[in-house]
């Protein structure tokens, strides 16, 4: 039963990519505006669980989210981690028609990393600024949430912002990291599943270059295709460079074991990466934009 309705999405998909080359797409992502949500977060401080940054940020998603989607749902649970600490946590859906059956996620992490212990740092001491680990993602759900606020969506599309998904170390204790994606794909949102999901991570930095990704090439190939194609006919090809590159584990294998056919776009090339210097200076409103302006065509050409 699962592997037919699978089959379905991909004849689906197929088709659309097909019959939408010639549409023209609009660009409607506010590079500038969104990126002062970048400055905003970083100016929080580190968002890390348990810290008063971590509240600030999420109460400023809260409000925001509220005031530009039709529902928000809050989910809040408490995650007991690998050294027996109680985390908070929480994650927000903000949800553009509810109750359409055609619909799309895109999610990004809004936390950020509690230790800078990435291979070029030089300080493991200090949490992760993350300006783009972390705060780009977040501004790129932002600003599609402002242009469907604009402009409403002919579809459903639900905006996923996961809780500590960087908060433990990846290869020792697995179940204090991905938490907020693995958390939703046990409580996903009522209703039917989206036809696929997009993540977002570290896309705005200013040598912006997207290769596709391993595991999102082995578990959804239509909707890498799909995400490339778009951002071709937008006049992004050389921004979304159409070869692998990087494999990852990050919040869309979550997702993937659940059967959302999710892909996770993502600059892997970021020297910063998990160091104290990922910060406002390493990214750029341009390179938002691009992705940004993907994301938005991806919503009206399914719409279409
Ligand atoms: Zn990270």
């Amino acid at each position: 039963m699962a592997s037919l309705r699978n089959t379905a999405r991909v004849l689906v998909l197929v088709g659309l990519v097909a019959g939408c080359r010639k549409a023209a797409l609009p660009r409607e992502f506010d590079g500038p505006g969104s990126f002062r949500y970048i400055e905003t977060q970083v100016a929080f401080g580190p968002r890390v669980p348990g810290t008063a940054a971590h509240q600030r940020e999420a109460a400023w998603l809260d409000t925001l989210l509220r005031q530009r989607a039709d529902t928000v749902i809050a989910q809040r649970w408490t995650h007991g981690t690998a050294k027996g600490d109680s985390l908070a946590l929480t994650n927000y859906v903000a949800r553009f028609k509810p109750g359409a059956a055609k619909r799309l996620l895109f999610l990004a992490h809004w936390d950020s990393r509690p230790t800078a212990d990435g291979p070029a740092s030089t300080d493991s001491t200090k949490p992760v600024p993350g300006a783009n680990d972390g705060a780009s993602g977040v501004a790129v759900l932002l600003g599609v949430a402002d242009a469907l606020k604009r402009t409403p969506p002919a579809i459903g599309v639900d905006l996923l912002f996961v809780d500590g998904e960087d908060y433990g170390d990846f290869t020792k204790a697995p179940n204090d990291v991905l938490i907020g994606s693995r958390y939703y794909a046990a409580h996903p949102a009522p209703g039917p599943q989206p036809l696929y999901a997009v993540l977002f991570d570290l896309v705005a930095d200013k040598d912006l270059q997207i290769y596709q990704e391993g595991n999102s090439l082995v578990g959804a190939p239509e909707v890498v295709d799909l995400v490339w194609t778009t951002a071709k006919d937008l006049g992004y090809g050389g921004t979304f460079v159409g070869t692998p590159k990087h494999t990852l584990i990050d919040d869309h294998l979550e997702l993937q074991k659940v059967g959302i056919r999710a892909i996770d776009v993502v600059d892997f090339d970021y020297a910063y990466w998990h160091t104290k210097d990922d910060t406002i200076d390493k990214v750029s409103p341009a390179s938002l934009r691009i992705v940004g302006d993907v994301a938005v065509a991806l919503v009206r050409r399914e719409g279409e």
